[in-house]
């Protein structure tokens, strides 16, 4: 009958994708009313979900499950706020804090950037944590705060509501605990139905490539990359993808408090050069989409021009004070507090940094506090790892790689041998990979 006129059962639109048929709109549009309403029970959706891993969805499926999970909530309605609005999602990684820089430099170079971000789980980082490693900083504003920060400030950075894409909720906690996160066409609507909940009319993805990230193949991300431009045109938005290096964690500080400071540094024209080429190579992409800059030289003199004339820090600190926080971070980041014990990390070889594990050190990063294994766990804002070296660079034995801060020094016991051999030293100098690998869109 799939495919018919006729109204199925929802156990037979669970068989016909269990015996690898392609679903029309309105029977997923079905499902997942059905799931809404409780009429289709957790383990049939549990069954649908197995179901897809191994059989796969076709774009127009993946479309159609999208628009249906993104409309078992609100979609923010950004009319009244001029211009192309525009975010950034990355699929997440270690020291990955580019969003924080990001947000406030492309609204200062006047593309309202409305951000709803999540949190940190396992070895990835969460912008909201770094956020809330602010004093006072809501990530819990309603719509109507959220509307009226991005139409005064340009950006605002806030969590999933309860009101956002509800269905993707209720299935990713299904998902994580039966073996089905790892499907392409779940993945893509997941995070599509989330990103377009915003009210934005294109969208800049950063697919993470590597041991710290989610796809740890160039092959496997392109597939995933690919498949969330394809989807999101097709579901009318603008969307383009950045390929980007996650071997290694981005910038030289993991933790929260740490990085928040990190990003901060970006937009006053410090910071380490990888994490500002992430930040420029997104940028330009996001005031391409956004209307404002023709091309990437353009785009990159617009984003050099907004930190240069201080503009960048100012919107933060707009955007930092009414969301509530400590708006004088911006001007001084060394006011957000680190542990108070500091524990060196030693070279117990010379030669050079060929490899510095991502994974291990965003592992060490939730041992020690600034992350979670479970979503109710709370993190340590003031603990990190900041790293004293890059990929390259030569070091002599007994050489600082990286310091730990810690509340007491004994906490470091536990992770210090992991982060030690988290840096491969060799005795050959070996080529560091681009940060940006390809563009798609
Ligand atoms: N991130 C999401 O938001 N959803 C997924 O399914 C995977 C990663």
């Amino acid at each position: 009958m799939v495919g018919s006129a006729a109204v199925e059962t929802l156990v037979e639109l669970i068989a016909a994708k269990r015996d690898g048929r392609s679903l029309e709109d309105a029977q997923i549009g079905r499902l997942i009313r059905a799931f809404g309403s409780g009429e289709l029970a957790d383990y049939q959706m549990t069954a649908w979900l197995m179901a897809v891993f191994f059989r796969g969805m076709n774009d127009a499926e993946t479309v159609a499950l999208t628009l249906a999970m993104l409309h078992s909530g609100d979609v923010i309605d950004l009319g009244d706020v001029p211009g192309i609005k525009v975010d950034k999602h990355s699929t997440g990684g270690v020291g990955d804090k580019v969003s924080l820089a990001l947000a406030p430099l492309v609204a200062a170079c006047g593309v309202p950037v409305p951000m709803v971000s999540g949190r940190g789980l396992g070895h990835t980082g969460g912008t909201l944590d770094k956020l809330e490693a602010i004093p006072g900083f809501n990530v819990t504003l309603d719509v109507d705060a959220f509307r009226r920060i991005v139409r005064e400030v340009g950006t605002a950075m806030i969590g999933q509501t309860d009101r956002i894409a509800p269905a993707d909720k209720r299935i990713y906690a299904l998902r994580d605990v039966t073996a089905t996160v790892e499907s392409i066409p779940l993945i893509v609507a997941s995070i599509l139905s989330k990103k377009l909940a915003e009210g934005i009319d294109a969208l800049v993805l950063d697919v993470k490539v590597g041991r710290g990230a989610f796809m740890k193949t160039e092959r496997d991300a392109r597939a995933l990359a690919e498949a969330l431009v394809r989807v999101g045109t097709a579901a009318g938005k603008k969307v383009v993808a950045l390929l980007t290096d996650m071997s290694a964690p981005l910038g030289r500080a993991v933790g929260n408090a740490i990085e928040t400071r990190e990003a901060i540094e970006v937009l006053h024209g410090r910071g380490p050069a990888d994490l500002i080429e992430c930040t420029y190579a997104l940028g330009s992409e996001m005031l391409r989409l956004g209307g404002v800059a023709a091309s990437d030289a353009e785009a990159r003199e617009k984003l050099r021009a907004a930190i240069a004339s201080g503009h960048a820090v100012e919107v933060m600190e707009r955007m930092v004070a009414a969301q509530g926080g400590d708006a004088r971070v911006v001007a001084t980041p060394s006011r957000l507090a680190l542990g108070e014990a500091v524990v060196p990390v030693l070279a117990d070889a010379g030669g050079f940094i060929t490899g510095i594990d991502a994974l291990e050190i965003g592992l060490a990063g939730v041992a020690m506090g600034a992350g979670r294994t479970r979503a109710d766990q709370k993190v340590d804002p003031a603990v990190g790892i900041e790293l004293a070296v890059a990929r390259g660079d030569r070091v002599e034995r007994g050489a600082l790689l990286a310091t730990l801060f810690v509340r007491h020094a004994t906490d470091a016991d536990a992770v210090h041998a992991r982060v030690r051999t988290a840096f491969a030293i060799g005795e050959r100098a070996e080529a560091v990979p681009a940060l940006v690998m390809s563009r798609i869109g």
